[in-house]
């Protein structure tokens, strides 16, 4: 974060699978001892310590350096300094090294609940590290905008698998002692006009599709926080949203945490507070409304009452008792484990890469049979390991942007407070292949510029690198589609920095036909080259280790087995949102209503170009033997087998999906899904329990979840290969 930066009843039932990977949680009742604990503290606060809680100070502490603010606590009664730092995909401090793990929407790729633990756990290890008590990391906007710059920092599309895994991230980090964020809540589906923006939902969609997530999330992760976002929602501010704030997450989802603001989201002093706003995120711009003269001044007006300045201290201290932080506050300073993080960034990223195309077995390579490699493409070398914005991290070697020193704000291509993801230190691809490959001659051909790294490729060098893709056994070529915050949404899904990037597929695939593509991006991509390449590789901001892992993918070390949390369409026009100028809305309409995503692709018949679910493996997955069976209270236990009648070990994500009959339902949703292990020739039986809610529509007359009886179950490997059908 940089000064210069523009601030801009429920079902009590939860979607289990085999086997969570949990540790117990901390107490989380009302009125139990966390919650008395923070009131007895809240009793001998005076007026002024209380306020210290609801307006965090900004930039972070002097020590440690580099978050988004802080928290001061009251020594006297020993309350810890909360320091808040981002943490999408690794620790967001401006000033302490940290690791960069492949992007959140690669997590949501790996489909992989013990993944996201992990995540979050190593995550705040590195936070605790630092000296951070909270992170931000809990980003679960659904990708309803494929342009959407901040896609890669979060879920993908579906509400309920973004929300089991950032529950399973929420609890991986508290189980560290860290304050764990979840967010934008809620309706913050693109960047675009972000400040201002005035998303119109209707209740049934909100419900169903965009506040879903959070509620899962709240549910089974307890978070310690939740933060609104900076857009309005039908017409009222996020961060002062009653509705939203107050009756939704606190009433009927029992919420016991505090609701921060987003940077520079609040807007008033006495309606955010008593909307339900908790604590406003101060920064260097614009006045703080939850400062300490405009508090007073409400309390004295009786525009605010004592008890709602009470209860928002309380839920802070609960929060941080809950989470651990009162009484196990990080100490800063410490040593990083960079090379164990190195590992899990490599695993992770190695789950979640999806093969796409895989023409006459073109992969994995053969070692032993290949002369020459070509690897083409400026950021083969040098990654795009992270989207831009507050969702990047710091880089463990060079401890600074390298190639941003002095430089401003400028724009994509730029560096400032948009940290420059790509011009850290490089990923090298090729010497990881080469590694892997000893025999072969494995030759680069790109542009490595660091000061211009997505300029686009001359005629000169895309006439090199189709003479080496020609003289070549296999041509590898990266492309990559940069996108972040705030300006970051893109215009198109076509390959845009660099500019022609196309063309260089194009060319090398007509000079090679055992071209393979492979994409870094947070964002599905059109693929006007789709036919012409033998093989094609989705692999994420890959994250630091994302040249071993693409490696070792690349030649069968490891068995691809990701799937797309996010449909690929076939061209832009085909999105639910592109409407016909193609222009993204300042104030977005969600007009297709629960037709988002995959379930918009189904309900308008239009073919995409993959499917959400899809992904290829090496090896090859049976499915047999399906049973339901209902319980009286409406749960539905699905089980099936899987067998890998291939011949090498990989991962299946099986998924069940359901057909709801009720009026405005798309065909399908997501009702669960599994992923499993399996050596050549063995089979599992998966289990699967879906609890009543995700058999439900929302009723909007109720105000509450209805259970539509008798969905149709399908078991498939993506959500148009269905393999078993109930009736
Ligand atoms: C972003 C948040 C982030 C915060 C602090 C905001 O601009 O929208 O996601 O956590 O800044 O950096």
């Amino acid at each position: 974060m940089q000064s210069n930066r523009v601030w801009i009843a429920v079902f009590l039932v939860t979607t289990f699978l085999v086997s969570p990977p949990v540790k117990a949680q901390k107490s989380a009742t009302p009125n139990g001892p966390a919650w008395q604990r923070a009131n007895d503290l809240v009793k001998k606060l005076t007026l002024d310590e209380k306020l210290q809680f609801i307006l965090s100070k900004y930039p972070s502490n002097a020590d440690p350096g580099g978050g988004g603010g802080y928290i001061e606590g009251v020594s006297r009664l020993h309350i810890p300094d909360v320091n808040i730092a981002d943490s999408a995909t690794g620790s967001g401090s401006a000033t302490q090294s940290s690791s960069t793990f492949p992007a959140t929407i690669a997590l949501a790729a790996s489909w992989d609940r013990q993944l996201s633990y992990d995540y979050g756990k190593e995550i705040a290890i590195q936070l605790r590290a630092q000296g951070f008590a909270m992170g931000l990391g809990g980003g679960t906007n659904l990708a309803r905008e494929s342009r959407g710059g901040r896609s890669f920092e979060y879920l993908g599309e579906d509400p309920l698998l973004a929300g089991e895994l950032l529950a399973q991230r929420t609890k991986g980090t508290q189980g560290q002692n860290v304050m764990a964020s979840i967010k934008h809540f809620a309706g913050n589906e693109q960047e675009t006009n972000r400040m201002g923006g005035n998303s119109l939902i209707d209740e049934r969609t909100l419900r169903e599709l965009y506040l879903l997530p959070f509620e899962i999330a709240v549910e089974e992760g307890q978070p310690a926080s939740v933060m609104c976002s900076y857009n309005r929602l039908n017409g009222e501010y996020a961060c002062e949203n009653s509705v939203l704030l107050t009756d939704i997450l606190k009433t009927q989802w029992h919420f016991l945490g505090q609701i921060q603001s987003d940077w520079g989201a609040t807007h008033t002093t006495a309606k955010a507070i008593n909307a339900g706003l908790d604590e406003e995120e101060g920064s260097d711009a614009g006045p703080s409304y939850f400062a300490r003269v405009p508090v007073l001044f409400a309390l004295a007006n009786h525009d605010v009452t004592q008890d709602r300045i009470d209860d928002m201290v309380r839920r802070k201290l609960y929060a941080m008792i809950a989470s651990g932080v009162m009484d196990d506050p990080p100490r800063g300073g410490e040593k990083i484990d960079f090379d164990a993080a190195r590992k899990l960034a490599q695993s992770a990223e190695e789950q979640s890469i999806v093969l796409l195309k895989n023409d006459r077995q073109q992969l994995p390579l053969p070692p032993s049979r290949l002369k020459r490699i070509a690897v083409i493409g400026s950021h083969a070398d040098v990654a795009v390991m992270s989207g831009g914005g507050s969702g990047d991290t710091m880089h463990p070697v060079t401890g600074s942007f390298q190639g941003c020193e002095g430089l401003e704000f400028v724009d994509h291509n730029g560096c400032g407070w948009w940290r420059n993801p790509w011009l850290k230190i490089p990923v090298p691809l090729t010497k990881a292949i080469q590694e892997l490959s000893p025999q072969s001659e494995v030759k680069f051909s790109g542009v490595r510029d660091e000061q211009a790294p997505f300029r686009a490729y001359s005629p000169g060098e895309i006439a090199d690198a189709v003479a080496l893709a020609r003289e070549s056994d296999v041509a590898i070529v990266v492309v990559a589609q940069p996108a972040g915050e705030d300006f970051g949404d893109l215009k198109t899904l076509s390959l845009q920095n660099p500019s022609n990037q196309n063309e260089l597929v194009d060319a090398v695939a007509t000079a090679n036909p055992h071209t393979i593509v492979v994409i870094e991006s947070g964002n599905p991509i059109l693929m006007p080259w789709k036919d012409k390449v033998a093989a094609i590789i989705e692999a994420w901001y890959p994250g630091e280790a994302g040249g071993k892992a693409l490696a070792n993918v690349l030649f069968g070390k490891v068995d691809p087995s990701g799937k797309l949390p996010f449909t690929f369409p076939l061209r832009n026009e085909d999105t639910p949102t592109w409407g016909d100028t193609g222009v993204l809305s300042k104030d977005p309409v969600y007009s297709e209503k629960l037709n988002m995503g995959y379930r918009w692709y189904d309900a308008k018949k239009i073919a995409p170009l993959f499917e959400f679910g899809y992904g290829l493996s090496y090896t090859h997955f049976t499915y047999s033997d399906l049973s339901v069976k209902r319980d009286t209270d409406r749960t539905l236990h699905v089980s099936f087998s899987v067998k890998n009648d291939g011949t090498v070990a990989g991962a299946e994500v099986p998924q069940v999906y359901l057909g709801i009959d009720y009026a405005g339902e798309p065909p399908l949703r997501l009702g669960d899904w599994s992923k499993i292990q399996l050596n050549p020739g063995e089979a599992q039986k998966v289990n699967i329990v879906i609890s009543p809610r995700t058999q439900s529509i929302w009723d909007t007359s109720a105000n509450d979840w209805r259970v539509i009886p008798d969905a149709v179950v399908y078991v498939g490997a993506s959500s148009r290969d269905i393999r078993l059908k109930e009736r």
